[in-house]
C-alpha cells in the first residue's frame, strides 16, 4: 500500500509505502510511482501523525453495554485517530482479575479497530481495602502494566505504598485518580465563586493537590513509578513541577476538556445554566487553572493528553444536576480540542502533539508497538488529519454509543481523514472501514 502526498508532522509532502504492517519507505511525494497491484490512498496534503494512544478510556464493557461496548468504543477511538486505548477498570465486574482483563483484551483483539490495553484495578472491587491480583493481571495474556482504581482514589496511604512497591516487579505504574474523599463528600462542581453563587457543594482544588503531593512523596520513597490521572488545577501543576525537578519518576495527564472549558459554563452557557453536560470528575476549573494546564502541557510538566472518555446513556445525563452522572465522551473530539487549545494558540507544534498524544502515553503504558515516529521500520500506525477545516460538532455522527459531549454545536478545527492500524485502514475518508 502507498499513502500518497502527506506531511509527516506538518513537514514536506511525502509518500509512505507500507508493507507487512510496517513503514517500508518514505519518499518525496510523487518520486516513486505506485507499482502494479499497489493499493493507493490519496492523502491530499493531509498531516500525518503517529496513531494516537489514549491512557484513559472507559469502554464500559462488561456491565454497562447500554453506554458503550468494546466494539463501539474502539470504533469511536479509530474515528478520533487512535490506534490504542487503555480501558479503565471500573466495569462490572471490576477488572481486578486476570479473567476480566483477558476478556476485555480479547474483545479488542477480535474487533480490531484499535489495540485495547486493559487497566487493572489496584484494589479488589475498587473498594480500597485489599490489593487486587496485580501480578496475575501482569502475567495474563493482557500483559497489564497500568493499574488504577479510577473513579475512586486509592486514599489509604499504606495500600498506595504497597501498590507502588508491588508494580515495580513488572515495571508497572499506578495511575491515581487524585481525590481526597473526605474533602469531596457530595461535591458537585469546582469549589469557587461559581459554586458559591449557584449553591452547589464544591470540589476544592486542595482535595486533588493533597493526594498528588502525598503520592509523589510515596513514589519517591519506594522508588516506583506514579502516573497522575486528569490533572485539573494550577496547584497540582506546581507540585508536579517540584516532583519532576527532584528527578522522581512521576508522569501526569490532562484531558482535552480541562484544556478548553471552565466552571462558569455551569452558570452560563449556550445550553443554559445547571446543564449536566458540564458535570465531570474532576470538575471543570477556572480560567487561571486552564492557563496553567496549557502551559504545563507545553513545557512537559504534564506529559500526556488523555481523554477520560466517559460515555453515559441519555437518561443518566439529561436529568437534574445533582442526580446526573459525571463524565463526557472525548475520543472523537480530542485531537480537534487539542488543536484549538494548544496548536492554534501557538503553545504546541504538531511534533509536540505527536509526543503528548502518542509517544508519551505509549511509553508510560510500556507499549512497544505504538507511539513510534513515522519512519522506515516503524509499525504503520498512522492518522491522517486535515487541520485546515472547521466544522460544527454533531454528536449524532459519533461512532460512540453515547452522545454526552460538551462540544455539541461548537465549531472546532480539524478532521480525522484516515486511521491505519499496522497498515490496515480502520477509517478512510472520515468513515469507519
Ligand atoms: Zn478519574
Amino acid at each position: 500500500m502507498i499513502i500518497r502526498n502527506v506531511r509527516i508532522l506538518g513537514g514536506e509532502p511525502v509518500d509512505i509505502r507500507v508493507e507487512n504492517g510496517l513503514i517500508a519507505a518514505v519518499t518525496p511525494a510523487g518520486a516513486q510511482p505506485p507499482a502494479a497491484g499497489d493499493q493507493v490512498v490519496e492523502g491530499q496534503g493531509a498531516l500525518a501523525l503517529p496513531g494516537l494512544v489514549d491512557l484513559h478510556t472507559h469502554l464500559r464493557e462488561p456491565g454497562r453495554e447500554d453506554a458503550e461496548t468494546v466494539q463501539t468504543g474502539t470504533q469511536s477511538a479509530a474515528r478520533g485517530g487512535y490506534t490504542a486505548v487503555h480501558a479503565m477498570a471500573n466495569t462490572s465486574p471490576v477488572a481486578d482479575t486476570a479473567g476480566v482483563v483477558e476478556q476485555v483484551w480479547r474483545l479488542g483483539h477480535e474487533f480490531g479497530h484499535c489495540d485495547v490495553h486493559p487497566v487493572g484495578a489496584v484494589t479488589v472491587g475498587l473498594e480500597g481495602r485489599q490489593l487486587a491480583e496485580l501480578g496475575a493481571m501482569a502475567d495474563s495474556a493482557a500483559r497489564v502494566r497500568v493499574f488504577s482504581d479510577d473513579g475512586k482514589c486509592v486514599d489509604d496511604a499504606v495500600l498506595m505504598r504497597r501498590a507502588l512497591e508491588y508494580v515495580k516487579a513488572f515495571d508497572g505504574v499506578v495511575a491515581q485518580h487524585a481525590q481526597e474523599p473526605r474533602l469531596t463528600g457530595g461535591a458537585q462542581m469546582n469549589e469557587g465563586q461559581v459554586s458559591g453563587r449557584l449553591g452547589l457543594t464544591g470540589w476544592p482544588a486542595v482535595a486533588e493537590e493533597a493526594i498528588i503531593a502525598r503520592d509523589c512523596l510515596l513514589a519517591a520513597h519506594v522508588g516506583s513509578r506514579l502516573h497522575v490521572c486528569h490533572v485539573s488545577t494550577a496547584g497540582s501543576v506546581e507540585i508536579l513541577r517540584w516532583a519532576k525537578s527532584k528527578g522522581w519518576d512521576v508522569t501526569a495527564e490532562v484531558t482535552p476538556h480541562h484544556l478548553l472549558l471552565t466552571d462558569d459554563l455551569v452558570e452560563e452557557s449556550p445550553v443554559g445554566a445547571y446543564n449536566p453536560i458540564y458535570k465531570v470528575n474532576p470538575p471543570l476549573r477556572t480560567r487561571a487553572d486552564v492557563e496553567a494546564l496549557r502551559e504545563a502541557l507545553a513545557d512537559g510538566t504534564i506529559d500526556v493528553v488523555a481523554t477520560d472518555h466517559a460515555p453515559h446513556p441519555v437518561e443518566d445525563k439529561e436529568t437534574e444536576w445533582s442526580a446526573a452522572a459525571m463524565g463526557m465522551v472525548g475520543l472523537e473530539t480530542a485531537l480537534s480540542v487539542v488543536q484549538e487549545a494548544m496548536v492554534e494558540t501557538g503553545l504546541l507544534d504538531w511534533a509536540g502533539v505527536a509526543d503528548r498524544m502518542s509517544a508519551a502515553p505509549a511509553r508510560i503504558g510500556r507499549l512497544s508497538g505504538q507511539g513510534q515516529p513515522l519512519q522506515v521500520g516503524s509499525p504503520a500506525n498512522i492518522v491522517l488529519y486535515d487541520p485546515s477545516v472547521r466544522t460544527e460538532v454533531d454528536p449524532s455522527a459519533f461512532a460512540s454509543k453515547s452522545r454526552n459531549t460538551p462540544y455539541e454545536g461548537m465549531t472546532l478545527p480539524g478532521r480525522v481523514v484516515a486511521t491505519f492500524l499496522r497498515g490496515k485502514p480502520t477509517v478512510l475518508e472520515g468513515k469507519l472501514v
